[in-house]
């Protein structure tokens, strides 16, 4: 049974995993796509890893998402939302936003505000009272506005399953339509937000100087079988264990093979 509902994404991740060069390609404007080959061709892609760092193997990479898929077998993300439609508002809200001041807004605007169509009957004004305990809320209300008039416009009312679509609505940036693409249609993507950042570097297992060569990195050395759940394990590893300032190192359980040289055990 678990193997046909991972059937799916599994092609689909060792689609993702083959052809990375060739995402890297065609998803990434030239100019990042060479800086990032420049970043992989120097041995001092990331400031925060001493460059001496031993590369994972792809038998540590396996070893440590099977630990991961052990201790939680089926990773969810913490956004609460109703559909695609309240996931990718609850996304964009989410901006330099924890996921706790977003879903305590979303709790009261989501049953009354769960279309486009909804949301555009509410109107910018009384959106912002909902959301104003949110920072940047004022911003972030026109931009849920204005994607809303956008979907109804252009997209029949429905989310996008594409990227670029995504991309294409306000407030929507490339580690939200990666969100939306893993979380609401079971796509294998990986969005890299302030954790997955922390712990690709950190770790060894992903070094990069910025969220999409980090991205890129993941895509490369993460086995199919484990992409459509990668993206929750390493935000809940850094979140819950691998934190900013004292990581939680003895309780870690990939602490072995971790390479960061500060780790405490
Ligand atoms: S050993 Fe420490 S630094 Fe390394 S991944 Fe675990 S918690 Fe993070």
């Amino acid at each position: 049974m678990a193997k046909k509902t991972m059937a799916g994404p599994a092609k689909k991740a060792a689609a993702v995993a083959k052809t990375a060069r060739a995402v890297t390609a065609a998803t990434v404007p030239k100019a990042a796509t060479s800086k990032i080959s420049k970043l992989a061709a120097s041995k001092r892609e990331t400031p925060k890893l001493k460059p001496k760092f031993k590369p994972w193997t792809d038998a540590e990479v396996r070893e440590a998402f099977t630990r991961f898929r052990k201790a939680n077998p089926e990773p969810k993300g913490e956004l609460e939302h109703l559909n695609p439609f309240t996931l990718v508002v609850a996304v964009a809200l989410s901006a330099q936003a924890t996921d706790a001041g977003v879903n305590k807004a979303t709790r009261n605007l989501f049953p009354i505000a769960d279309t486009p169509q909804k949301m555009l009957a509410l109107g910018e004004e009384k959106l912002r009272d909902y959301i104003k305990t949110i920072g940047l809320y004022r911003n972030k209300a026109k931009n849920v506005i204005a994607l809303s008039r956008k979907l109804i416009d252009e997209f029949g009312g429905e989310v996008p399953r594409d990227r670029e679509a995504l991309q294409s609505l306000p407030g929507v940036g490339r580690k939200t339509a990666n969100v939306v693409m893993n979380m609401a249609f079971g796509e294998p993507m990986m969005a890299v937000d302030t954790h997955v950042f922390r712990v690709g570097n950190r770790t060894g297992l992903a070094p990069g100087k910025d969220p999409l060569a980090v991205e890129l990195a993941l895509l490369r050395v993460i086995p199919p079988e484990f992409m459509l759940h990668a993206h929750h394990w390493l935000i809940l590893h850094g979140r819950y264990t691998c934190l900013a300032r004292k990581p939680l190192c003895e309780r870690c359980i990939i602490n072995d093979l971790c390479r960061w040289p500060e780790k405490t055990v």
